[in-house]
């Protein structure tokens, strides 16, 4: 069953941009996916993947074996019996997480992932996560999300994970004074460069979205401002608001332009110059300009296809388009929330095709008809693609490197620019 329709996006007339709206075969991978980098950024965390082997393999194979430090992320398997409904799964679970903690004491918050196994069972996760809590705390939290296949794609394992956490973020006293806070996992390096500016531009207190530690909860309210750093976390914006927060409306921080207008719209809040905003930035700015430039040669009048996967699409070929000349053919995304991404649908060109959703045959045949010179896709189609004489880039890479960030821009252009380079050396 599938279906396609034109629509369109946009904020004014000028950013009328049509869109295909796409339901049918999907070729992404699961929430589950986002373990690999939330492990990394929450350092005292343990992610518990209650599911299958396949689950397991997922995770293992594509996180890779942690050989010099513990492991923190592992699956609770279900197998056939607890599937027939054989066994207590409850039990199970609670003699896992037992084992686990007694083990691990530097584990400080745990997290109970939902898959699609434990939902066809109807395992309660959010009630095994508050008895689990109550029996544990105050040295550990237990909390639990769904990492599920269906229906989802992978970055939504992140906005899922962030979701689960805000009701346990403090309250901010009613009198406190305005704070900002930065929603999205960042690299560390990216989020230290963006500590320096704030802290140039005399604005904070600053608070990052997962924290490094889980015990490092930012307080939250009415005079919480906060930014999304990534495109992906409806839902943990909406829990934010719930609990008071205001979002700052920008564009993401990919690229100088992007890096740029999202800073300032920081600026713009908390009142900052121009004098005092060039002054901070103008340094970064340039440098980032003159290193990003070094790639247009090799990507200007290139021809792209986004196929949707990372939700990351927009922000990524809007940064393309402006300031590396690349000619976007279609840009493909899971899900487009038009409030997030308002300020970056008004800086596409003018024209530019949209899709949002998948019917991964109708674009398949969009995208060979097109021949574009570089398209930007999953693990899955990226193979078959590069077999038909295609130039891919696989976009789970973008969701992995640091890449927001003035100091990040250029690598974010090579990561583009590097696969056409190797297409022509292998053709010279
Ligand atoms: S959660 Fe579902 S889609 Fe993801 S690995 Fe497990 S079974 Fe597969």
């Amino acid at each position: 069953m599938s279906s396609a329709a034109l629509a369109t996006a946009g904020g004014s007339d000028t950013t009328v941009i049509p869109i295909i709206r796409e339901r049918g075969q999907r070729e992404v991978f699961c929430g589950l996916t986002g373990i690999i980098w939330l492990h990394r950024k929450i350092q005292d965390a343990f992610f518990l993947v209650v599911g299958s082997r396949t689950c397991a393999h997922l995770i293992q194979s594509a996180a890779g074996v942690m050989i010099f430090a513990e492991p923190r992320f592992a699956t609770a398997i279900i197998d056939e019996r607890d599937l027939a409904g054989l066994a207590d799964c409850n039990e199970e679970l609670d003699r896992i997480v037992n084992q686990l903690l007694t083990r691990r004491p530097d584990i400080r918050l745990l997290f109970l992932v939902g898959s699609c196994p434990s939902e066809v069972i109807k395992l309660d996760l959010s009630r095994a996560s508050s008895r689990l809590s109550k029996k544990f705390s105050p040295n550990v939290r237990v909390l639990n999300y769904s990492g599920s296949g269906i229906e989802t794609t992978f970055t939504q394992g992140e906005d899922a994970c962030l979701a689960s956490m805000v009701p346990d973020l403090p309250a901010a006293p009613a009198d406190a004074e305005t704070s900002l806070m930065v929603v999205g996992s960042l690299a560390d390096v990216v989020e230290d460069q963006f500590i320096r500016l704030f802290a140039a531009l005399n604005i904070g207190p600053v608070r990052f979205f997962p924290p490094r530690h889980a015990a490092d909860l930012a307080p939250v309210g009415k005079n919480t401002r906060y930014i999304l750093a990534q495109p992906f976390l409806a839902d943990t914006a909406r829990a934010l608001e719930e609990r008071g927060a205001t979002r700052i409306d920008a564009p993401f921080p990919l690229g100088v332009e992007g890096t740029t207008l999202w800073l300032k719209a920081v600026a713009d809040v908390w009142g900052v110059s121009s004098g005092t905003f060039d002054a901070a930035t103008a340094t970064a700015r340039e440098r980032a300009t003159r290193a990003v430039a070094r790639y247009r040669e090799e990507l200007s009048g290139k021809r792209v296809f986004f196929f949707p996967d990372s939700q990351l699409e927009i922000p990524l070929a809007r940064f393309l388009a402006r300031e590396l000349d690349v000619e976007l053919v279609e840009v493909g995304t899971p899900f487009l929330h038009k409030q997030h991404l308002a300020r970056e649908l008004e800086l596409m060109p003018k024209g530019v095709q949209l899709s949002e959703g998948q019917h991964v045959e109708n674009q398949l045949d969009r995208c060979r008809a097109a021949k574009p010179d570089l398209v930007v896709c999953g693990l899955g189609l990226a193979n078959p693609l590069e077999a038909e004489g295609m130039t891919t880039k696989w976009s789970i890479e973008l969701v992995f490197t640091p890449i927001q960030g003035y100091d990040q821009a250029a690598d974010l252009a090579e990561l583009f620019a590097r696969p056409l380079v190797r297409r022509m050396r292998l053709v010279a």
